[in-house]
């Protein structure tokens, strides 16, 4: 959260993000709840609260500082560094906080070991290997080298082996997912062979939910705990359809005027009144993180009816075609994202409108001031 100054306020349901949480937990074991970047602009220490409560006995954060974080709650659990040790002074707090690192590069394992042996300790380790994604981890034909070399650092403790999905969430690409786990099951077969005691893990949300048979001993789902559906609008829809949104986002009405037929409004007058219309100023624009994107393009919701914004999405403000709702006045509540069941606009279809997907809408939209409900 960081942005201090406007009428926006990002709705947090925790329950919903505890039952997606069991419900995923139900349809894959021992799931790594996924918090990184801020639990996906949902708050990192409450929603790590709620997930304990939940069951969740490992939390996956991006950074080692992220860990950190978590070591003020209530949290007692398994961390997992997503991004592992990437700066120097990560080295030392991972050690100290007991995280497990993710580290695909040697001079993470031998910089890691050393830190654990400066501090006369054990370092913890998920060995990521790169099995197609091309952005992090060992290649799998070095499984055997990263064997050898772990024998020599003492002071590490590998103990789980790791790869990432590039295309689990494309209807179509199921050939490469197959391609990707066949290369991760030699992986873990090899290291196995080799005496390491790792658990092994490969799926986010959209493989826990489309790939049962990659499952292995972990999983790590993200954006399904927060409702984000990985397959929305896509053949595979219905796989997430069940899971609940726990983000809402409102503003309030400004003003409330007439524009007349052939009338523009807001900056370029790129939207103009073909008939006699009735606007209302919502206050939300791209300095609170709502796109410019969305110009002309979006949807709000008020008085339980959906409504299109008209014209540029400006700084701190937004036009809203509120003809259909006489009833709308200055100071009403402006749905952005959920609202009234019927009209709910989920995320995903944020998403779809601003031309991104709903993970950039979620860490996006929750740096608007946050409040929490706890009952629902
Ligand atoms: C973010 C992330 C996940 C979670 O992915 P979702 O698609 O949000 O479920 C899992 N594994 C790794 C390595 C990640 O970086």
């Amino acid at each position: 959260m960081s942005i201090g100054y406007n009428h926006v306020r990002a709705r947090i349901h925790v329950q919903a993000i505890a039952d997606n949480f069991k419900d995923m937990n139900r349809r894959g074991g021992n799931c790594f709840a996924v918090v990184k970047s801020d639990a996906y602009g949902h708050g990192l220490s409450t929603v790590a609260e709620a997930l304990a409560g939940a069951g969740a006995r490992t939390l996956a954060v991006g950074t080692v500082g992220e860990a950190a974080v978590l070591a003020n709650t209530t949290f007692t659990g398994r961390v997992v560094s997503l991004l592992g040790p990437q700066l120097p002074e990560d080295y030392a707090l991972a050690v100290k906080r007991r995280v497990i690192c993710f580290c695909g590069r040697r001079e993470q394992l031998r910089r890691l070991d050393e830190a654990a042996g400066a501090a006369g300790g054990k370092a913890l380790v998920s060995l990521k290997f790169d099995t197609g994604m091309r952005r992090l981890g060992f290649l799998p034909e070095e499984a055997t080298e990263i064997l050898e070399l772990l024998r020599g650092l003492v002071h590490l403790e590998a103990v789980m082996v790791s790869s990432h999905l590039a295309t689990a969430d494309e209807p179509g690409a199921e050939a490469f997912v197959h391609e990707q786990a066949t290369r991760f099951k030699e992986i873990v077969r090899v290291l196995r062979a080799g005496g390491l005691v790792v658990e092994a893990n490969l799926c986010n949300s959209a493989a826990l939910l489309a790939f049962p048979e990659y499952h292995f001993d972990g999983q790590r789902p993200g954006i399904s705990l927060y409702g984000g559906n990985p397959f929305y609008g896509t053949s595979k829809e219905n796989l997430g359809c069940c899971l609940r949104p726990a983000m809402e986002v409102t503003s309030r009405i400004y003003q409330v005027h007439d524009l007349k037929s052939g009338e523009g409004i807001n900056y370029g007058l790129t939207y103009c009144a073909e008939r006699d219309m009735r606007v209302a100023i919502v206050g939300v624009g791209y300095a609170d993180n709502y796109s410019r994107a969305l110009s002309g393009k979006s949807w709000m919701v008020v008085a339980g009816q959906r409504v299109p914004v008209v014209g540029r999405v400006c700084m701190q403000m937004t036009a809203v075609d509120v003809s259909a709702v006489p009833e709308a006045r200055a100071g009403d509540t402006v749905w952005l994202m959920g609202g009234d069941s019927a009209v709910a606009i989920h995320a995903c279809e944020l998403a779809q409108w601003w031309g991104t997907i709903s993970y950039e809408v979620y860490c996006l939209m929750g740096m608007n001031p946050r409040e929490y409900v706890l009952d629902r």
